[in-house]
């Protein structure tokens, strides 16, 4: 059986409970009688829009017919009519109304007559409650209409105060009814549009001590079996297999083309008496029929609710893919399916355990409709008659349902197919059918097995996000290193640099106070000594000597030797004035021209003549010859020695001058002496004037 089965019914639904399975009832045998197959599509009911995988499935699976029940999604029924539109299906709605749809419904009216008279004539019912449904809903409106239609019809008056919506859920209706006991308990009777939401009425009614049928009859409507009323409930029975055979049999007729019209189908629904509105004692015989139904009904109740317990447990500890479709194997032997197949979406399987890396990336808005890659899926579990087999390992497209090996089991009775979802999230789908005993495990298995999935999905993704955010941490933390080494070395050249620079500077500083020729400091070095010392003389109690120091008759000389040998010669004086100063203080610097100047801070008369002596010595020393000049056969100089006290209210340059005034004097009196102005007079006789024999006499002169 590798074909695909070739006429495929898909049935799409929003659960498999009491309601649906009534109708497959009435299905069933019709189809089979046609030879069609069919899945049953579970729709979730709580995404915005139709499921994708679904719009996908009936786009690709190509099946001959759809058959669809009232949806609970919103616009849900509409945007399913659409497709099948689209995709020229045949198609026939289960109880609502879509207008150019075939529809098969329940027909409010006869069921709701036989119940009003049943209700006003038989129990003489004159103040009935009505406890409608959801407003504007069609089937609440229509019951609703009846109601005032019996009434009228019996000229008795509907009490507006006595209406009031329970919204077909059981707990809006039990606090409606509460709200109601607080005005009103002058009722005969509540007529209520659903038997669920009669369970929370009779509640309320009970929670009141108002007793059911004794004090107040009570009735349904949909004769559901598992609302566990004790009594049992007066109700209306819509004849949900009937409905389901001429829905079967219409969409054949459409598929053979034997109705092209869109055609509504009214089935009669029929009274159901039971004790909530017995006037009657009933036998015993009755009561025992009643509760051994009811039983039954709680048997299978808490059954359902033992089975959910047991598989939210054993899935709870799951922690990757494998650990839950195992803990789901583990619960299919008390489940009691016949079959169960798990198929998950190929990109979130890997090697089961693998990360599923795009699951935060999935675009969640990609709209509904438009053709999406092929889903491609991977049977996990493959469940057959109490038996756990190996699935076939390759992946195969969603829409096929089954592998290929396994796709005979899709002509075998019927699957349901419900998605595993969460949210907008699809994570595959399960495939079942039910067992003997039980019908209403839908709910526990899709909705156990999704959260489960999602749990598992969520945890490996949030583990693959935060391994993610640690590496861009590490990643950033590295860059941070290598930008905070990079800045150091910036910061490390550009403090060689500021170094250099320094260097730089101190020396250019140290250029412009050197003179060029001879090395030593020039005038302006000399200027500032002079005035760092004169501001310390005024401090300190000392005094300052000068030598002005002037080559004698040069100028014969470089005529004589040269210019050339006339620098060198002035490097020669320089060497020799510096040889002549021995503390750091002491400056020597050139003047300008052939004349130096030597400052002495701390220096008095003596140590200016010591200094001028010690001077002449290392020339004469040196020896250089000077032809040309009638004072020495050598180079000689001329010194004017000046000495400034704090007291002497001398400036720098008075300092200078005098100095000068020396030197002058020293020329005059023959050259190659020094002469020593003190407090800019002639020093005083007592000065030393002692100087080498050999040499021309240097000597303090007197003025
Ligand atoms: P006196 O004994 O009176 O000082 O006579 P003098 O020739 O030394 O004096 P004068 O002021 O007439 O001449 C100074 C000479 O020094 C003139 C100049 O050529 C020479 N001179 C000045 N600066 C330099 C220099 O840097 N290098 C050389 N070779 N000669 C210089
Ligand atoms: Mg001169
Ligand atoms: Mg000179």
């Amino acid at each position: 059986m590798a074909e695909h089965p070739a006429r495929l019914v898909v049935l799409v639904t929003t659960g498999m409970e009491e309601y649906q399975v009534k109708l497959l009832s009435g299905i069933h045998p019709v189809l089979d009688a046609h030879q069609l197959t069919r899945v049953i599509y579970m729709d979730w009911g709580e995404t915005a829009d139709l499921p994708g995988d679904l719009v996908q499935y009936l786009r690709l699976a190509e099946p001959v017919g759809l058959l669809c029940t009232n949806l609970s999604g919103n616009g849900h029924l509409d945007r399913l009519t659409e497709l099948a539109r689209d995709l020229e299906l045949p198609l026939v709605v289960i109880g609502a109304d879509v207008s150019d749809v075939s529809c098969v419904r329940g027909d409010n009216a006869t069921g709701m007559r036989t119940l009003m008279s049943h209700l006003l004539d038989d129990c003489g019912i004159r103040r009935p409650v009505l406890m409608r449904g959801i407003p504007h809903q069609q089937d609440s409106v229509q019951r609703e209409v009846i109601f005032r239609e019996e009434l009228a019809r019996r000229d008795i008056p509907v009490d507006e105060e006595l209406l009031v919506d329970g919204l077909f859920v059981s707990d809006v209706a039990h606090q409606a009814m509460r709200t109601l006991l607080q005005r009103r308990r002058d009722f005969d009777a509540v007529v209520v549009c659903n038997d669920r939401s009669a369970r929370g009425c009779i509640g309320a009614l009970a929670d009141s001590g108002i007793r059911v049928p004794e004090d107040v009859l009570v009735t349904g409507f949909d004769n559901d079996q598992d609302t566990l009323q004790w009594p049992g409930l007066t109700t209306v029975d819509q004849n949900l297999p009937e409905q389901g055979r001429r829905a079967a049999e219409l969409l054949v007729a459409r598929m053979e083309n034997r109705g092209h019209d869109a055609s509504a189908i009214a089935v009669p629904s029929r009274l159901v008496v039971r004790d909530s509105t017995s006037t009657r004692p009933r036998s015993d015989q009755e009561q025992l029929t009643d509760a051994l139904r009811m039983v039954e009904t709680a048997r299978a109740y808490l059954g359902r609710k033992d089975a959910s317990e047991g598989l939210a447990r054993a899935m709870q500890a799951a922690r990757t893919l494998t650990e839950v479709i195992e803990a789901f194997t583990s619960c299919l032997s008390w489940i009691k399916l016949r079959r169960c197949f798990v198929a998950i979406r190929t990109d979130l399987c890997g090697d089961l355990m693998d990360t599923p890396t795009d699951l935060f990336a999935e675009d969640e808005d990609a709209p509904v409709g438009e053709p999406r890659p092929v889903l491609t899926v991977r049977l996990l579990l493959d469940y057959r008659n109490g038996t756990v087999h190996q699935p076939p390992p390759d992946p195969f497209p969603a829409h096929q349902m089954l592998p290929d090996p396994l796709r005979d089991q899709l002509t075998k009775g019927f699957l349901v197919a419900a998605p595993l979802s969460m949210g907008r999230r699809e994570y595959g789908y399960v495939l079942m059918d039910r067992g003997p005993t039980t019908f209403a495990f839908r709910e526990t298995i899709d909705m156990d097995l999704s959260r489960a999935l999602d749990t598992v999905f969520n945890r490996q993704a949030l583990e693959a996000h935060a391994a993610r955010l640690e590496q861009a941490v590490e990643r950033r933390t590295e860059e941070l290193a290598k930008r905070t080494e990079e800045l150091q070395s910036e910061v490390s050249t550009r403090q060689r640099a500021e170094h250099q620079l320094q260097l730089a500077n101190v020396e250019l500083h140290r250029a412009a106070m050197r003179d060029g020729l001879t090395g030593i400091a020039n005038r302006a070095a000399f200027e500032n000594h002079l005035v760092q010392q004169w501001e310390l003389l005024a401090r300190v109690h000392g005094s300052l000597a000068v030598l002005m120091v002037d080559v004698d008759l040069f100028k014969t000389y470089n005529d004589h030797y040269g210019h050339i040998a006339g620098d060198d010669t002035l490097r020669a004086v320089a060497e020799c004035l510096q040889r002549s100063v021995n503390r750091s203080a002491d400056l020597v610097a050139r003047f300008g021209g052939e004349e130096f100047i030597v400052v002495l801070p701390q220096g008095d008369s003596r140590a200016g003549l010591t200094v001028a002596m010690r001077f002449q010595a290392a020339l004469a020393e040196r020896a250089i010859p000077h032809a040309a000049s009638d004072v020495a056969e050598i180079v000689t100089a001329s010194i004017g020695i000046a000495v400034a006290h704090p007291d002497d209210h001398l400036t720098p340059m008075g300092l200078i001058a005098t100095a000068d005034r020396a030197l002058y004097r020293a020329k005059q009196l023959g050259r190659n002496r020094a002469v020593l102005f003190e407090n800019d007079e002639p020093a005083p006789p007592s000065s030393p004037a002692q100087t080498s024999p050999s040499q021309s006499i240097t000597r303090p002169e007197l003025a």
